[in-house]
């Protein structure tokens, strides 16, 4: 049985031109690029010409982009910079939906004895852009909002909140994890600070990410030790991974426009096909501001994890919530915060494509999850309840 994956949020496949990419720095090219000889300094060449890459999707200048672990250390550096080069202020900006990599620093640093506002959103997890300004102080240390939401697919106005920041002089840091290579973005016009990324989410391998520092922008290292990174990201360099990112960032930027359009058919075929299949389901998030590839689904009376584990037999991959909660029982945090109930968040699944999807697949998914939650709900005693008009269920 072939697997069918759309849990693309989670992770994605990586690209075989990106796997070509690495290989050599696996085998032959295994030098230090910080070492004098000639065999190290071609592989410090191919460290910059990722840079080069990755800047060029960006719009950035490849002094600004710093290579790191993944999207957590980027963002737990982004936040620690923030703090350690300005200790008068003492005050933090984020949202109540934002990743467990941004959340969770944020309720560190509270303990820390940091002010912390975490903004709302409202059903469709809208940011409130007035809720917003009125938050912003002259003791505001950083304002740190996802450019796009991992369980919804939200795209929020990072460009307007940029500028909003630096209207006030407030430093702006966006995970952006999840839009790099789905949105196309482009620092050169946009008053962003600094900026996220996980190779994972872009067909590069685990375990390499990149913090932007904007030229001008003060910035204190997160991991110390060696010179590496110019000082900033301690370590040495993740030569194989890097050449990968780089061949990743470049593909994105060759490939992005036709492949959103590509995507988002699908999604929308899957996303239609659903809901004029299955009664009483409705789409989490903001249909009109989201990524191309995410759709979010809430089914009444079935459990999400159900679903996933039957589509699983059935080989095909989806998500409940984001991958990093899913393994506890606990509700979506990012569909509580956009006020679905519990039993509600409980029975949602996120399906989220990459264009290496075929047509098929999507023909296949809409056969079977219209299957699965019928049989689902016709072992819910709620479900037979409601059916005979003895219960009403509200979402
Ligand atoms: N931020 C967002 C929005 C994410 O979706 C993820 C991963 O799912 C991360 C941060 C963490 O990235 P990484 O897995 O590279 O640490």
């Amino acid at each position: 049985m072939k697997t069918i994956y759309l849990d693309n949020n989670a992770t994605t496949a990586v690209a075989p031109e990106v796997r070509e990419a690495m290989l050599p720095y696996l085998t032959d090219l295994y030098g230090n690029p910080s070492s004098m000889h000639t065999f190290g300094g071609q592989v410090g060449r191919a460290v910059e010409e990722a840079r080069e890459r990755m800047a060029a999707l960006l719009g950035a200048h490849p002094d600004e982009i710093i290579f790191t672990s993944c999207g957590s250390e980027s963002d737990n550096a982004a936040i620690w910079s923030a703090l350690q080069t300005q200790p008068e202020k003492r005050h933090l900006i984020t949202t109540r939906v934002e990743h467990p990599a941004i959340l969770n620093v944020a309720q560190y640093w509270e303990r820390q004895g940091y002010r912390v506002t975490l903004l709302g959103v409202d059903n469709k997890g809208r940011l409130d852009l007035d809720e917003y300004a009125a938050a912003l102080s002259d003791d505001t240390a950083l304002v740190s909002i996802m450019y796009a939401n991992n369980e919804v697919g939200n795209v929020f106005p990072i460009s307007r909140m940029a500028e909003m920041a630096a209207e006030k002089g407030v430093l702006f840091h966006t995970d952006a994890v999840q839009a790099v290579g789905k949105e196309a973005i482009d620092l050169g016009k946009q008053p962003i600070s600094m900026l996220s990324l996980s190779g994972h989410k872009l067909h590069a391998p685990k375990g390499i990410g990149v913090l932007y520092v904007r030229k001008g922008v003060r910035f204190r290292p997160f991991l110390r030790g060696g010179h590496q990174e110019r000082g900033r990201r301690a370590g040495t360099e993740n030569v194989p991974y890097i050449v990968g990112l780089g061949m990743a960032a470049q593909l994105a930027g060759q490939h992005m426009q036709e492949e959103r359009t590509q995507v988002a058919r699908l999604r929308d075929k899957l996303e239609q096909g659903l809901l004029a299949a299955i009664p009483d389901c409705m789409v989490n998030g903001d249909p009109e501001n989201r990524l191309p590839n995410t759709t979010n689904i809430a089914f009444k009376n079935v459990e999400g994890e159900a679903i996933l584990l039957m589509l699983d037999q059935l080989g095909i991959c989806a998500s409940s919530g984001s991958a990093c909660t899913s393994g506890s029982l606990d509700p979506s945090h990012v569909l509580l915060a956009i006020g679905r109930p519990h039993e509600v968040a409980h029975g949602s699944l996120r399906l989220s494509l990459s264009e290496w999807n075929q047509p098929w697949e999507i023909d296949h998914i809409l056969r079977e999850v219209p299957r699965v939650v019928a049989y689902l709900r016709s072992m819910s005693p709620v479900w037979k309840d409601l059916e005979s008009g003895k219960k009403q269920f509200m979402l």
